[in-house]
């Protein structure tokens, strides 16, 4: 790939960061490989776009929804044509098999086409009124220049769920992607200008987290700051934005368990556990990390699932026979190498894996292999914490409330599965399981777009991305009442004398 300088993009304008300075975006595949570099924004540059969109804003609002609608189903165009080229290109600046970023791709696209849909809906309430000649209804109203941060693991897909949503109620954007995937984040908003989108209604500012995140977050004239992260950063948010009572959208970490039940298909929980607990190469915020088997199953799960772990191939996520990618830099990488150092100090059984790849092509990426422990009590760190690499901790459990006991035992709830063939236990499940997405016989990953997304305890915030519950977030309720009676109506007070 030819190596590019891309901008940022204030007002309608390709524009230079006002530092000078640019940063490099390279393949964890290949770290030698530069995609392009791209600007290292300062808070000037924050300040720019902050201003461009509360100037685009009233005239935004004011565009009739359908019409912004049409604006938004364009990019779901643009988004089909390009596919394959803008899939191709996030493997390259991130690793996810070819596979995996196409579903990446795809999920911007339903995100696109769906919110174009809600363009013609955003249906809010008309009701009846306890009094006579009297209307009352709700509708939904704007907010203003929202700021959009996110992270590196689903590089077009997230800024989407943001992005559409938060244009489709009419507000207008400032987008800071993370620094691992600037060019996904690009080839989105590149495509939003290519549907026409007016000038200054979607900003983006490249760079680093404490230079555009920080001064973004806490610019006066950002109404929502919309944060997809680590908890740990997502606590910062959180506090930058109470002084104000800005609204902020917070989705965070995970550590989300499979059950497994003495009745399950354990072949179809085995193919789940492994797409779960590897797909991203384990990166993903609905990550399977943890799997609780019950102990009459527990032997021949974790043979099967070994063997399947060890037959796994890595590489680069370009070749079409590689099922699981690097690790996204060295840092994270480092991250999963201590947490594997750490299983073994807390006395958890290492079973398959453990090291960092290094031979032949490997040594140029951050590669490291599909790790599993075996026996490992839940309350071990590496059954506690999000280690966001192929690291599967496995736990034997009793019987379906003390699989239930483990899994609610963290202090995330984002996503949990359970496989059983028994409906009651699935449905008891369900009930009690504490977090935001629950599948039955099915892993824990795989969200559609017109449904919530979000978790519970540390995970998020009470908030949920996409389906209608994305508007909940970047809109307002208005309730309005229309007296026509002509005289002053009190409501709880009034007495209707209807003889
Ligand atoms: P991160 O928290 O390091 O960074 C997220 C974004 O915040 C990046 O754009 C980063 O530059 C920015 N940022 C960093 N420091 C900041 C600061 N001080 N002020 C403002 N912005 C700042 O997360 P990451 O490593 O990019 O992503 C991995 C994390 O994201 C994992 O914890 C994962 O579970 C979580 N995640 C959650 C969901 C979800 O929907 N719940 C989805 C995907 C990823």
């Amino acid at each position: 790939m030819e190596k590019k300088i891309y901008k940022n993009y204030i007002n309608g304008e390709w524009v230079e960061s006002a530092s000078g300075c640019t940063f490099e975006d390279r393949n964890p595949a290949d770290n030698r490989e530069v995609i392009g570099e791209f600007q290292r924004s300062n808070p000037e540059d924050v300040k720019r776009a902050v201003e461009a969109a509360k100037n685009a804003y009233d005239k935004w609002r004011l565009y009739p929804a359908p019409k912004r609608a049409e604006i938004l189903f364009k990019v779901a165009e643009i988004l089909v044509k390009r596919k394959e080229e803008f899939a191709r290109e996030m493997t390259q600046e991130m690793g996810k098999v070819l596979k995996e970023t196409r579903g990446d791709v795809q999920e911007a696209i339903d995100m696109s086409y769906y919110m174009a849909g809600e363009g013609r809906r955003q249906f809010g309430q008309t009701t009846p009124s306890e009094l006579p000649n009297k209307f009352a209804m709700s509708v939904r109203m704007p907010m203003g220049a929202c700021a959009l941060i996110t992270p590196w693991n689903f590089p077009m897909a997230i800024p989407s769920w943001k992005l559409m949503p938060a244009l489709i109620c009419g507000n207008t954007v400032v987008f800071k992607p993370a620094t691992d995937t600037p060019l996904s984040a690009y080839n989105l908003i590149k495509s939003c200008e290519e549907a026409g989108i007016p000038k200054g209604v979607v900003n983006f500012v490249t760079g680093g987290g404490s230079e555009v995140g920080g001064p973004l977050m806490k610019n006066e004239d950002v109404k929502l700051v919309s944060f997809t992260g680590s908890t740990a950063v997502g606590k910062t948010v959180s506090e930058a934005c109470a002084p104000a009572f800005k609204h902020t959208n917070l989705e965070m970490g995970g550590k989300n368990a499979i059950m497994v039940m003495e009745d399950a298909n354990l072949d179809l929980a085995v193919e789940g556990a492994i797409w779960g607990g590897f797909g991203t190469t384990g990166q993903r915020c609905t990550a399977a990390s943890r799997v609780i088997v019950h102990k009459k199953v527990y032997q021949e799960f974790a043979e099967k699932f070994v063997a399947r772990a060890k037959a796994l191939k890595i590489g680069n996520g370009l070749d079409p026979k590689v099922e699981m990618g690097p690790s996204i830099n060295e840092n994270q990488l480092q991250t999963v190498m201590n947490y594997v150092e750490i299983g073994k100090k807390e006395g958890a059984k290492l079973i398959s894996g453990g090291n960092r790849l290094v031979k032949g092509d490997y040594i140029h990426g951050f590669f490291h292999e599909p790790t599993v422990f075996a026996d490992v009590d839940p309350k071990m760190r590496i059954a506690q914490e999000e280690i966001f690499g192929p690291v599967v901790a496995l736990i034997p459990c009793d019987n379906l409330q003390n699989a239930i006991n483990i899994c609610n035992g963290v202090v995330y709830g984002l996503s949990a599965s359970i496989y059983t063939q028994d409906v009651n236990k699935a449905f008891v499940a369900m009930r009690d399981i504490y977090t935001g997405i629950f599948y039955v016989n099915s892993s824990t990953i795989g969200a559609e777009v017109h449904l919530p997304f979000g978790g519970t305890k540390q995970t998020g915030n009470g908030h949920r991305e996409a389906g209608t519950a994305a508007l909940d977030v970047f809109s307002e309720w208005k309730t309005v009442y229309i007296d026509y009676s002509g005289k002053l109506q009190k409501a709880q007070i009034d007495d209707l004398n209807i003889s």
